[in-house]
C-alpha cells in the first residue's frame, strides 16, 4: 500500500509539468492562438500556397504560406517526381533497416556520392534528419575534455547534441568573445558550431571569420548548411559559395528538408571523418537508412540544383523584391542576404494578436517567440521560395501594411513597438 502511494507521488512529480504546460496550451487554445499558429492542419501539400481546415468558420480556407523551406520548389520538381515513383515501383515505400546491418543501398550509396560531388567533399554519410545530423556528428566528435562553443542561435539539434559535452556558448555572431572563448580553452579538442543562415532570423554566419579563429586557435568547423545550401552563392553550394571560400567548413552538415525539398540529413567532409562517424555517430548508425525512394529523389535534387539555376534565380528575384517592399511599408525589419524575411513585434501578446489577424486574412508565416529568439524580440518569419507569384507578394505586404496600421508599428522603433505590446498585453488596444 505504502510503495503504490509512493510510487502514484513519484509520477505525480514528474508529470507535473505536463500538467502545468497543459494550462499553457489550453489557455492559447481558447483564445484560438494554438489552433491558427501551432496546429494549423493543413489539407493538401506545402507549398506557396496552401489549404487548410479552418475550425473557426468550419471551412477549408486557402492561404498564401511563407513556411515552406522548399526555396526551389524542388518537391513538386517532374524529374525528381520521376526518379522517387522509379525507385518507389522498384523497392516499395521503405527500406526499414540499419545501414551497417544490412548494407546500403544503391540508391543511398548514390545519393552519398552525389552530395560529395556537389559539395566538392571526399565521402557523405546520410542521416534520417538534419536534426541527427548534428546531433550524430556532435556527440561523435566531442570527446571527455574536448569543447565545443556555439553560437546562441544555433539550431537546437546542435544545442542538444552539445549540452551532453563541454560546451560554451559565445553571443549570436559575436566573434571577440567567440576568440577570447577559445583563447581561454584547454588545449584539447575545440569544435565551432554555428549555422550558416540562422533558421529563425535568417541571418548569414560570418564564415572568413569563423575560419580564420578556428585555424589561428587549432579548433574544427562545424557549419549546418540547413538553409544555405541551393541558395547562397553564385552557384547556390552555400556559405563556401558565397565568400569564395571552397572547402573551408571541416564538417558540413546539411539537410534534405530545404532546398533539395523532402527529409533526411548529412555529413559531408574527409575521408577520414565520414568513415569514423559511419562507426559512432549513434544518430545516424542505430536507425533506419532513408528510405531507398526518397534517396533517389534527392539526388535527381541535386542534380537539379547543378543544372537548373532558374529556380534560384526566380528566388532571389522574390527575396530582392519582397524585403524592400517590407521596409517601405514601414516595419521594422533586417536586411539579411538570405530568403528569411522578419518582422520584428516584440512581445508575446502582440505576437499573437497580430498573427491571428494575419491567418484570418488568409496569410500564413512563422510566430516566433523567446526561447528560438531573444526574449522580447518575437518575429514574423517569412520564408521565401521561387514559387512565390508577384500577386502573391504584392497581396502580402498590403496585408501586413493593413495591419501593421491598425496595430500602430508603422514607422516605430523598437522600443515604441515594446511599448504597443505591453499596452496590448495590460488589456488595452494601442
Ligand atoms: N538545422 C537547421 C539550421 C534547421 O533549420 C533545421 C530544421 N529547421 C535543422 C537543422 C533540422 O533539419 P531536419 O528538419 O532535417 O531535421
Amino acid at each position: 500500500m505504502i510503495a503504490t502511494t509512493q510510487a502514484a507521488t513519484a509520477s505525480a512529480t514528474l508529470f507535473r509539468k505536463c500538467r502545468q504546460f497543459g494550462a499553457v496550451i489550453d489557455r492559447l487554445e481558447r483564445d484560438g492562438s494554438y489552433q491558427r499558429l501551432y496546429r494549423v492542419e493543413v489539407t493538401g501539400g506545402l507549398d506557396h500556397r496552401i489549404t487548410v481546415w479552418n475550425p473557426f468558420r468550419r471551412a477549408q480556407q486557402e492561404m498564401i504560406c511563407f513556411d515552406s523551406n522548399s526555396y526551389l520548389g524542388l518537391h513538386l520538381h517532374p524529374r525528381v517526381i520521376a526518379a522517387v515513383r522509379a525507385a518507389l515501383d522498384r523497392v516499395g515505400y521503405g527500406t526499414p533497416s540499419a545501414q551497417l546491418l544490412c548494407g546500403s543501398n544503391s540508391y543511398l550509396k548514390e545519393l552519398e556520392e552525389t552530395v560529395s560531388q556537389y559539395h566538392g567533399r571526399e565521402d557523405t554519410m546520410v542521416f534520417p534528419s538534419g536534426y541527427a545530423a548534428n546531433l550524430g556528428a556532435i556527440t561523435a566528435l566531442i570527446g571527455a575534455g574536448d569543447l565545443i562553443l556555439c553560437d546562441q542561435f544555433s539550431h537546437a539539434s546542435i544545442h542538444d547534441a552539445a549540452r551532453t559535452r563541454h560546451y560554451e556558448v559565445y553571443p549570436h555572431g559575436d566573434l571577440e568573445r567567440l576568440e577570447a572563448l577559445l583563447a581561454e580553452a584547454p588545449p584539447r579538442g575545440r569544435l565551432i558550431a554555428t549555422d550558416g543562415v540562422f533558421s529563425m532570423n535568417g541571418h548569414v554566419a560570418q564564415l572568413p571569420g569563423l575560419v580564420a579563429l578556428a585555424r589561428q586557435y587549432g579548433a574544427a568547423l562545424l557549419v549546418d548548411e540547413a538553409h544555405a545550401t541551393g541558395v547562397l552563392g553564385p552557384q547556390g553550394r552555400g556559405s563556401e559559395d558565397l565568400f569564395g571560400m571552397p572547402g573551408s567548413i571541416d564538417v558540413l552538415v546539411g539537410t534534405f528538408s530545404k532546398a533539395p525539398g523532402t527529409a533526411g540529413g548529412y555529413v559531408t567532409g574527409g575521408r577520414e571523418l565520414i568513415r569514423y562517424l559511419r562507426f559512432h555517430a549513434n544518430a545516424g548508425m542505430f536507425t533506419a537508412a532513408l528510405p531507398a525512394a526518397l534517396c533517389a529523389g534527392i539526388a535527381e535534387a541535386f542534380h537539379v540544383m547543378e543544372r537548373e539555376p532558374e529556380h534560384r534565380a526566380r528566388l532571389w528575384e522574390n527575396v530582392r523584391y519582397f524585403a524592400p517592399e517590407l521596409r517601405r511599408a514601414g516595419f521594422l525589419t533586417e536586411e539579411t542576404p538570405s530568403p528569411i524575411a522578419t518582422v520584428f513585434l516584440g512581445s508575446l501578446p502582440l505576437l499573437c494578436g497580430f498573427s491571428r489577424d494575419l491567418y484570418e486574412a488568409g496569410i500564413k508565416c512563422g510566430s516566433v517567440a523567446f526561447p528560438a529568439v531573444a526574449r522580447n524580440a518575437a518575429i514574423l518569419r517569412l520564408a521565401i521560395n521561387a514559387r512565390h507569384t508577384r500577386e502573391e507578394l504584392d497581396q502580402t505586404v498590403e496585408t501586413l501594411e493593413r495591419l501593421g496600421k491598425r496595430y500602430g508599428i508603422l514607422n516605430r522603433s523598437r522600443r515604441e513597438i515594446l511599448e504597443i505590446g505591453e499596452r496590448l498585453g495590460a488589456g488595452g488596444r494601442s
